[in-house]
């Protein structure tokens, strides 16, 4: 008999179920539709009940979901997984990947990637056979659980997968934010129409993947049609009907040993079989996606006379210069429109170097913009840059921007009150000097090269201070000390110390430099006489 179980008649069997294996995994196979080698496998929960039979995921994972269960049936499916991978590599079977469904109520249990890590462990499982899989769902709530859930299994080696790439949370943004090192799209979310609306939705999204250089997996594929279309478009590894319904184990084991098995490569070539032309096409998905769902971005040409013209900008693009202009007001101009001839020379050596590399490069130029609101100004911008398209001696280029004047003001304003404070401790009785934390030199100040014949630049900084006696012995330990805790992340330090060879006391102060990503990056560090200061009050 086949009946679907309600709430309560399966939270009442959700524990024998666990016990007895009821709730167990079926194996759909990854084919690569070029050479029919398998490329992994899905691990999907099944519920059969002795009494009620067969129960579908779509029906009981939302109830589990509900009753914060779910994570209790994703470590046992994750365990019989491991166990059967255990079992096979004892026989000598020849493995695939397996990926595992992460519900995204897991990411919000802190234990539950230590919990995969230690049943990986007791299997004695290689991590390289197991990929989990996010849905873009999970990042709903925000970016930050995801990205610590995916850094996490990162740390531990486990190869990340995007489910259901899509299904319409999707910004391809997304991509950029979240570091997966697979995407899988269903077709189900494109209505399996090809050729229509669905199709070039697929394209765009197959295309951005390619420049992201990530290996990308079909799921749903139930005919050859849409096998072939995925083919022509460059996605290769096919999950679907087609090839497998989910297997049970046995027959999943058949299967592994029939086929060669081959490893997940990203799509590539994108350079020569990209139809650039839809880019601006208005009618087009891409133009679609290029407008909604990607960040601040423009296409340029750039011909090797030095000529770089705007020929596709989004809304964003336009908000991020603060340009009150439309899209048909700047096409057809110089990309480098309102850079000096300083700032022009940065960004063509960046174009240039993107051609040469073929891969992303970025650079941050100064330009004088104009709006009618508001008059006159100057803006930063960060451009990252890629080739996406070379004909004749033409280059077709994807520019993504991020307006970032207000960040590099306030590091101007920081260098410039650094400078000032260098400026005033050479006319007050202070010794300045810094200290570069990842190369460990000192630079003193002027004052410090005249009173205590410095060089200009101290290696292995402070043992030369210590070994010339500036700093006493039974102070050496703690000023070492006090350069580790810098390169630890220590914000200030201060102590009186007898300095030189008089052993003057000194107040001696140390501030942090840190960068963007809050690493330690250089030392400012200060010695005041004390006697001055006790003979000013
Ligand atoms: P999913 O992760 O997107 O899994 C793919 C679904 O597509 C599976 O449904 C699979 O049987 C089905 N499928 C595969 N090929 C084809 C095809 O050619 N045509 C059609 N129409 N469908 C195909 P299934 O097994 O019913 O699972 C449904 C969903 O339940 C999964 O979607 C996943 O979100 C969730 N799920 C399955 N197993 C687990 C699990 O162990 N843990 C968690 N948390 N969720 C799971
Ligand atoms: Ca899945
Ligand atoms: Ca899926």
């Amino acid at each position: 008999m086949q009946k679907r179980m309600n709430d309560s008649e399966l939270l009442d069997a959700f524990e024998g179920a666990l016990r007895t294996d009821a709730l167990f995994p079926l194996y759909q196979p990854q084919i690569n539709h070029n050479t029919k080698h398998m490329v992994g496998a899905e691990v999907l929960m099944r519920w059969k009940d002795p009494e009620f039979g067969m129960q579908y995921p779509s029906d009981f994972i939302p109830v589990l979901e509900k009753n914060d269960l779910i994570f209790r049936a994703d470590l046992h499916i994750f365990e019989l997984g491991c166990r059967f991978l255990k079992k096979c590599s004892e026989q000598d079977i020849h493995l695939v990947p397996l990926s595992f469904n992460m519900s995204r109520y897991d990411i919000y249990n802190h234990t539950y990637v230590d919990a995969l890590e230690a049943i990986r462990k007791k299997y004695d499982v290689p991590v390289k056979l197991l990929r989990i899989e996010l849905t873009e769902s999970s990042a709903i709530g925000g970016l930050a659980l995801v990205t610590a859930a995916i850094e996490k299994l990162h740390s531990y080696g486990y190869i990340v997968e995007m489910d259901d790439f899509g299904s319409g949370y999707s910004s391809l943004n997304i991509l950029k934010d979240l570091n997966v090192d697979v995407i899988k799209l269903d077709m189900k979310f494109f209505d399996g129409t090809i050729g229509g609306r669905g199709g070039i939705i697929i394209g765009a999204v197959v295309q951005m993947a390619r420049w992201l250089e990530i290996p990308l997996i079909a799921e749903g594929v139930e005919n050859m049609e849409q096998a072939d279309y995925m083919k022509s478009i460059g996605c290769y590894y096919i999950q679907g009907y087609l090839y497998s319904k989910p297997l049970p184990e046995e027959t999943f084991i058949d299967m592994l040993q029939r086929t060669s098995h081959e490893p997940l490569k990203p799509a590539m070539n994108l350079i020569s079989t990209m139809d650039a032309g839809k880019f601006w096409n208005p009618q087009s998905m891409e133009t679609l996606i290029f407008n909604n769902f990607v960040g601040a971005a423009a296409i340029f040409t750039y011909e090797e006379n030095g000529s770089a013209v705007l020929l596709r900008v989004n809304e964003k693009y336009l908000r991020e210069l603060g340009m009150n202009l439309s899209e048909k007001e700047i096409v057809g101009h110089d990309v480098m429109a309102g850079q000096d001839e300083h700032n022009k020379k940065i960004y063509t050596d960046t174009i240039r170097r993107a051609i040469a590399s073929r891969d992303e490069e970025t650079c941050e130029t100064w330009r004088a913009i104009h709006s009618d609101c508001c008059g006159d100004d100057e803006i930063c911008l960060r451009t990252d840059m890629r080739v996406i398209g070379v004909a004749g001696n033409q280059y077709l280029l994807y520019a993504m921007v991020q307006n970032i004047t207000a960040e590099k003001r306030n590091f101007m304003v920081l260098e410039q009150s650094e400078r000032r404070f260098r400026f005033a401790s050479e006319q007050a009785n202070v010794y300045a000097w810094e200290y570069i934390v990842a190369t460990r030199q000192m630079r003193p100040c002027f004052r410090c090269m005249r009173d205590l014949g410095l060089p200009a630049v101290l290696e292995n900084y402070p043992e030369p201070a210590i070994a010339m006696g500036i700093f006493p012995p039974d102070y050496a330990d703690m000023y070492r000390d006090w350069h580790r805790q810098i390169a630890q992340g220590v914000k200030s330090l201060e102590a009186i110390m007898p300095l030189t060879v008089g052993r003057i006391p000194f107040h001696v102060r140390y501030t942090t430099e840190f960068s963007e990503s809050g690493k330690p990056v250089k030392a400012y560090g200060s010695a005041t006489l004390v006697i001055e200061e006790s003979q000013k009050t």
